[in-house]
């Protein structure tokens, strides 16, 4: 069975390409009954943190990525990658280089001064032996550098971009591993994914250019190649690169948003792959279905467009579809963010929650403009409160409208609007008027769903007391 992996840098958060590629590596796992590793590259020190690892980690449990083994981590495994180094060595594919930083930086400005590209001249691939032991006995520190091939070309079959080749004279002899011992992401990344004995590599299209380094150790070593895979980037609204200029790129910003999380991993989803075996036009899937359709075959070469309204599009279609029960955990939440308690029992929330989940945009608006209909404790829209009481009258015939409702014996949609329709008649006044005016005293919101099934859901008392207080 295939064995992917995520391999997140913890040097951020966990942004939105790296979610997707998470998803990705999640489908195709879970569509072919595989394993999907989590593989933590950490050995930039100064860049990665525990607290990134938190966030990354948090992300994928929000998105409902789970991994079968792991997470492991780079930093604990330096061993392997020195290991992995000597093998190289020993295959006559790699060698010690004791050039210097200041060395190397001279060479490549003579480099760029004349024109030439600033590779590495390759000085000391050409040591013997003797010299390599003189340079180590006098206590010069190697790095260990791979031995790019002299002519030829390197290549491999990508599944989502076919054939690709890059001729050797252009890759330079890249260093495996650090004099310091630190392994560079060239040797880590093919040391661990031999390891793991990853069948499949599901990663950015930026890694593109990465691959023939790692291709050439597999070779050396006779290896076979995993099967590569890369998906295309993520671009903004004017088709540059994803980034902060976007808006959010970190994932759990979405959370904070309050966009449902299988809402935006049915969004990520369609983003650079589409299901082969569905519709053109559908777009939502619930997450078994995505199992079942994934394949390499449905990823894009083109690159996808991250539409922010088209995920909020996606997040009301869930809302709307899921059931009040469903929603009940996330909602709270949001309440628990915003320090709000509900003052209503829960079959009543739950009932308040049925008749407006068609109206939310987002989590959020049960902690926003919601509160009204789960607690007294809410504020007035100002711009509708001038909208619907710029009429004078309003207000004093709510109060009394407010007391017609507590005379009344009867409090359903019907006998409420029946009430005040005919108050309005009573008093020459548009119906609308008063609808409108009530609205806002009862909910505090220019719209809400019909009124009259918003009172019956606030119940006799609420409705009087909050029409008695428009007078005030
Ligand atoms: N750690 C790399 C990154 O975050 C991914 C490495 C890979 O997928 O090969 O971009």
């Amino acid at each position: 069975a295939p064995r992917v992996r995520f391999a997140p840098s913890p040097t951020g958060y966990l942004h939105v390409g790296g979610a997707r590629t998470a998803l990705f590596n999640w489908l195709f796992a879970r569509h072919t009954g595989g394993t999907l590793i989590l593989r933590i590259e950490d050995t930039d020190f100064e860049r990665s943190s525990e607290e990134m690892v938190g966030g990354i980690l948090d992300g994928m449990t929000w998105l409902g990525l789970d991994w079968d083994e792991g997470p492991f981590y780079q930093s604990k495994r330096l061993d392997l990658y020195k290991a992995a180094a000597e093998r190289l060595i020993a295959s006559g594919s790699a060698y010690p280089c004791f050039c210097t930083k200041e060395e190397l930086e001279q060479r490549r400005a003579e480099a760029a001064a004349a024109g030439r590209p600033p590779m590495y001249d390759r000085r000391c691939r050409r040591l013997t032996a003797e010299e390599v032991a003189a340079k180590r006995a006098s206590g010069g520190l190697a790095a260990i550098r791979f031995a790019v091939p002299e002519g030829g070309s390197t290549s491999f079959d990508d599944a989502v971009f076919g054939r690709i080749e890059f001729a050797n004279s252009e890759i330079e002899d890249f260093v495996l591993l650090r004099s310091d011992g630190i392994p560079t992401y060239h040797l880590s990344v093919v040391a661990d994914d031999m390891e793991m004995r990853l069948t499949h590599i599901i990663r950015g299209a930026d890694h593109i250019s990465n691959t023939p380094k790692q291709v050439l150790q597999y070779l050396a070593l006779g290896a076979e190649l995993p099967v590569f895979a890369h998906v295309p980037l993520i671009l903004g609204p004017d088709k540059t690169r994803l980034s902060k200029r976007h808006g959010a790129t970190s994932v759990l910003s979405y959370k904070e948003m309050g966009i449902v999380p299988e809402a935006f991993r049915n969004f990520l989803a369609l983003l650079g792959w589409s299901p082969q075996a569905a519709s053109k036009d559908r777009e939502i899937f619930a997450s078994e279905e995505l199992i079942q359709l994934f394949s390499l075959e449905g990823i894009s070469k083109s690159n996808a467009v991250f539409d922010n309204d088209k995920l909020a599009w996606f997040n009301t279609e869930y809302i709307r579809a899921y059931s009040a029960e469903r929603l009940l955990p996330l909602i709270e939440e949001e309440w628990a963010k915003a320090g709000f308690e509900p003052l209503c029992t829960t079959e009543e929330i739950l009932a308040i929650i049925d008749l407006l989940k068609p109206r939310a945009r987002s989590l959020k608006d049960f902690a926003g403009a919601f509160k009204a209909y789960f607690s007294d404790e809410f504020e007035f829209d100002t711009a509708a409160v001038t909208k619907f009481f710029k009429d004078e009258a309003v207000p004093a015939l709510l109060v009394e409208l407010g007391f017609r409702y507590e005379g009344a014996e009867e409090f359903s949609e019907a006998s409420a609007e029946q009430i005040l329709r005919q108050f309005a008649e009573e008093k020459g006044i548009k119906a609308g008027a008063l609808i409108n005016g009530s609205r806002v005293a009862l909910t505090g919101q220019g719209v809400a769903p019909s009124l009259f099934a918003v009172m019956v859901t606030l119940g006799k008392q609420r409705v009087v007391r909050r029409l008695k207080a428009a007078g005030e």
